[in-house]
């Protein structure tokens, strides 16, 4: 199908991309890679009056540590995750996640913002930046909003933003000393949507135990969801094979998947379960190995 007929803005810079939005309310939409976006416009599931088009605006592809955040613009693509040389060496948890969304062709034009926005619970940025702790920056009419991704994640393809602001920013913490990060994701096929996936990211003290626990689930629920048990029950523990077999219970018991053509909600579940185990224990390798 082709999409309905839309007007078309390629403004040159954020304020004017803003005031568009403003102007024409629920009607505009913005778009950066359309990755998603096009395909929803293909299938008439979204009708805007008019796209404004981000990626013509100079300065949004930043993608740097600076004072303990990581800061990655609104335009970074998947596959600048991916490649960068800042994200393999500092937060495997994101590289490994750029390495499994889909397939080369969406990675090289997706963006990690326009994923975050479009909000599919089976997307696999949400459940990462959750487990990373990351924040998002919104900037609208009246200026900016930083919200932490867990607020911002309201339910299947529902945000906390508004019509008239653009997701500016995602703000990681910089990893602390003893700390690393993994992403697991089981697939029917190679460039396919997670059947479950699950994000870790751990700290650990100098005697071992450990200092903080992130684990994001995806596919699993009606939004990205944090296993705040698992997270939890993880404090001060050193990970003991017993200790990441309770966590990886206790992550399936924060799951709640519904059965499609992927499989069925149990056989779900015990992924979630055993893909947490592999993925903290992989985290706990990387960070103690530092
Ligand atoms: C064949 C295929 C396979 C895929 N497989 C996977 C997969 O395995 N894992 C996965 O996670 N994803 C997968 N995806 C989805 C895709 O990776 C992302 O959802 C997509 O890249 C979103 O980014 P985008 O820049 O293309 O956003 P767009 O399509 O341009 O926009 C998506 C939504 O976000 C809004 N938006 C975009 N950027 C902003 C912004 N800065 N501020 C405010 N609103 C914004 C748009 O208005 C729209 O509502 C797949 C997509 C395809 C086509």
């Amino acid at each position: 199908m082709i999409p309905a007929a839309f007007d078309y803005a390629a403004p040159g810079s954020l304020p004017e991309a803003v005031e568009l939005l403003r102007r024409h309310g629920e009607e505009a939409k913005v778009i950066a890679g359309g990755q998603s976006l096009i395909p929803a416009m293909r299938f008439r599931l979204a009708r805007p009056g008019v796209l404004v088009d981000i990626q013509r605006i100079p300065g949004l592809d930043f993608l740097a540590e600076e004072e303990g955040v990581l800061r990655i613009g609104p335009l970074v693509r998947h596959a600048e995750m991916e490649a960068s040389p800042l994200i393999r060496d500092r937060y495997p948890l994101l590289a490994e996640t750029a390495s499994v969304v889909a397939d080369p062709l969406v990675r090289n034009l997706g963006t990690v913002a326009g994923s975050l926005v479009h909000a599919d619970p089976a997307g696999d940025w949400g459940a990462a930046l959750l487990a990373a702790r990351a924040r998002v920056v919104l900037t609208g009419p009246g200026g900016e909003r930083e919200l932490a991704l867990e607020d911002f994640l309201v339910d299947t393809f529902t945000t906390a933003i508004s019509p008239d602001e653009i997701l500016t920013e995602i703000r990681v913490p910089a990893p602390a000393p003893r700390s690393g990060g993994a992403y697991l994701k089981i697939e029917r096929k190679v460039g396919d949507f997670a059947t479950a996936a699950v994000g870790v990211q751990v700290a650990f003290d100098a005697d071992g135990r450990c200092t903080a626990a992130g684990v994001g689930l995806c596919a699993v629920g009606p939004t990205s969801l944090r296993a705040r048990e698992a997270e939890a029950f993880l404090a001060g523990k050193r990970f003991e094979p017993e200790v990441l077999e309770r966590a990886g219970e206790l992550a399936a018991a924060a799951s709640s998947p519904v059965a499609d053509t992927r499989g069925s909600e149990a056989y779900k579940r015990d992924m979630v379960r055993i893909l947490t185990v592999r993925a903290l224990a992989r985290a706990a390798e990387r960070a103690l190995a530092a």
